[in-house]
């Protein structure tokens, strides 16, 4: 691994398998710490006011537990911090070699590149094939497929315009593909980041903030994550009602045509990676 690299940031729409990549890298035991979802972090959620709700550790939001490691003193150390100062002081913090961020926007990478060298930043694209966005965000009612297409589109034409702009390195991970098969996505990530592969099973739960609930089904058991989705609200829990096992298809239960009526969105996948018959 590069000695500078201290941020490896995760850039995507919402659902786009961020979380699970996330703790996926912190169990390879390669001193990389995900810390979730950064930018809802108390503080700095009002500060730079990116995301609709403000975060918590989700491992222990579903314990019903206060958290070691994200608490209210954590968050005041925090909040008057530059993201760029934010990941630094976590370094030390945690005492580790590399932050995950899963803040996911790219507003977020443009405000670390500011005071961070881009040399010391790596970028992780997440995606998950529109079709399957949209019904996703369909599932939860929080667009129309008509929005939540256009929403897909722009997300991935800002990264990309970003991440040209900045001359950041990236990589893209298609959620299907890493969801098939875990440990290859993993070992090419790794190969991407010049690590070493050092895979092992993760024993403790992993505190981050925020993140899809149904990415913890496999540490916390599905019973646990149940109960919290009945006792938590949809807004701060947020588990697709329709699909809790997150390697099981999502039945398309919309008119993909919508997907083809979206300027741009057809060649934005196909740029992605995505062939034309994935979106039918
Ligand atoms: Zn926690």
């Amino acid at each position: 691994m590069s000695k500078s690299l201290e941020s490896i940031v995760l850039l995507g729409t919402a659902y786009s398998g961020s979380t699970a990549l996330g703790m996926a890298l912190h169990s390879t035991k390669n001193k990389l710490t995900y810390v979730g979802e950064l930018s809802r972090a108390p503080g700095l959620f009002e500060k730079y006011q990116l995301d609709n709700i403000v975060g918590t550790c989700s491992a222990c939001q579903i314990n019903e537990a206060t958290c070691q490691i994200f608490n209210s003193s954590l968050f005041k150390r925090l909040k008057d911090k530059h993201p760029s100062e934010a990941h630094r002081y976590l370094l030390r913090h945690l005492k580790t070699k590399t932050i995950i961020d899963a803040s996911k926007h790219a507003a977020w990478l443009r405000l670390l590149a500011e005071e961070t060298s881009i040399d010391k930043i790596r970028v992780l694209i997440t995606v998950k094939n529109p079709k399957y966005y949209v019904q996703s965000c369909l599932d939860r009612e929080i667009d129309s497929a008509w929005l939540a297409a256009n929403a897909w589109r722009d997300t991935y034409f800002d990264t990309l315009r970003t991440l040209n702009r900045l001359g950041v390195s990236y990589f893209v991970v298609r959620n299907e593909d890493f969801m098939q098969n875990r440990a290859n996505i993993i070992h090419s990530i790794e190969s991407f980041l010049g690590l070493q592969y050092k895979i092992q099973p993760q024993t403790k739960p992993i505190h981050a903030i925020g993140g899809n609930p149904a990415a913890r089904l496999e540490e916390q058991g599905s019973k646990k994550i149940r109960e919290s989705a009945r006792r938590l609200s949809k807004r701060v829990f947020d588990l697709n009602p329709l699909k809790t096992n997150p390697t099981e298809q999502q039945k398309i239960t919309y008119d993909t045509q919508v997907l083809f009526d979206t300027p741009g969105l057809s060649d934005m996948a196909n740029l992605l990676g995505y062939n034309a018959k994935d979106l039918l």
